[in-house]
């Protein structure tokens, strides 16, 4: 049976135009304030668009880290304001869906063991009936179509147009090298019945290890899929789920170019970007200048005073003092010990240089042929 869902072009899946596929990426779970910010940022200086965290985990068992929940909207928050990323997030109950509306979640997904639940998804539809938010929706953990579009026509049925499909793997009971063999031919299928959906492709539930992930993810590319759903984190091993299959922001951009996926930034927002920080740089140079040059005036008075008290222009308790001082200070904000002697070293030069230029000319001018 064809499946007749009412559908508007997913937003960023560049669909109209088809030639970029639609990116996604971030932690399996928001875990801290830091690490949802400190992934954004890493993943928007790549060039990715829409990020995504788990807030409420859809654990197998009960002891396993469930999702920080509602605490963790806010972080979400925090990091579109930030970075200026969409923010995407898992519901499974209607009161998520009020929580992540609330907070101004972008997008939401309904996730494989929901997405198996037909009266589940029937609530998360009602809540969201009359908000226009895109959803995507997960295939559901058995290898069953029908359940995977019955869900998506239940979102339909409530009015919810912008969807797509999230190709995750099916569990299955034979032994695999993938933690949810991805069964190829349901996505494909799925496109044949449903022509205009997007269809993105998570290689991280698929594989469940970081090795395999360029390999499905290639052959996903390579059968045309919409785009990719990733996890990342910042430290991966550490990761409070799903570590083994996360990826760190250098792998997976290494993984984006390998696939030929690097994302650019447009020309037009990196020029502005790149203007705006350089005149932040310039304003800032032009104030080191004014210091060095308020310290060069203050040497010279130092230096008048070493004269009149016969005192040697080069004192090296003080320079040994001041210079362990400086780099340990440069250090406490991250500024390397080369550079803090390099410039130091530099500048105490000029001022020994100018006071004894200082002391030479003094001499000149006092001795007896040079008086008027
Ligand atoms: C997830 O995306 O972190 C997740 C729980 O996925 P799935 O529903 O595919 O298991
Ligand atoms: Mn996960």
């Amino acid at each position: 049976m064809e499946s007749e869902l009412d559908l508007k072009p997913f937003p960023s899946s560049g669909k109209d135009q088809r030639e970029k596929p639609l990116i996604i990426a971030g932690p399996c779970s928001a875990e801290s304030e830091d690490q949802v910010v400190a992934t954004a940022r890493a993943l928007k200086d790549y060039g990715i668009g829409v990020f995504r965290a788990g807030v409420w985990k859809p654990r197998t068992r009960p002891g396993d880290f469930q999702g920080i929940g509602e605490d963790a909207l806010p972080w979400l928050q925090k990091a579109r304001e930030e970075t200026g990323m969409q923010m995407a997030t898992e519901v499974a109950t209607p009161r998520h869906v009020e929580q992540a509306l609330a907070h101004k979640i972008d997008i939401l997904w309904i996730g494989a063991r929901t997405t198996a639940n037909p009266f589940a998804v029937e609530e998360i539809a009602q809540a969201l009936q009359g908000h226009d938010i895109p959803v995507m929706v997960k295939n559901p953990i058995s290898p069953d179509l029908s359940l995977w579009i019955g869900a998506m026509e239940r979102l339909s049925k409530r009015g919810i147009r912008n969807m797509a499909a999230i190709h995750r793997g099916f569990s299955c009971l034979s032994k695999s090298a993938y933690r949810n063999p991805p069964q190829w031919d349901i996505p494909l299928q799925l496109k044949k019945k449903v022509p205009d959906i997007v269809l993105l492709h998570d290689p991280s539930h698929i594989a469940g290890q970081r090795q395999l992930i360029f390999k499905t993810a290639k052959k996903a590319m390579a059968l045309n899929m919409d785009g990719l759903m990733v996890e990342v984190h910042p430290q991966p091993k550490q990761a409070l789920s799903d570590s083994n299959q996360q990826l760190t922001p250098e792998g997976f951009m290494g993984i984006l170019h390998k696939l030929g996926l690097d994302v650019e930034t447009s020309p037009t927002h990196t020029r502005a970007e790149l203007e705006s920080l350089r005149s932040r740089i310039d304003s800032l140079d032009e104030a080191l200048l004014d210091i060095v040059a308020k310290r060069m005036r203050i040497s010279q008075e130092i230096g008048n005073v070493k004269q009149q008290h016969h005192m040697g222009i080069f004192q090296r308790e003080r320079w040994q003092k001041m210079i362990s001082k400086r780099i340990a200070r440069g250090r406490q904000r991250g500024i390397s010990r080369e550079l803090i002697e390099t410039v130091f070293e530099s500048i105490h030069q000029e001022s020994l240089a100018r006071q004894k230029a200082h002391r030479s000319e003094a001499k000149i001018h006092s001795t007896p042929n040079n008086r008027p």
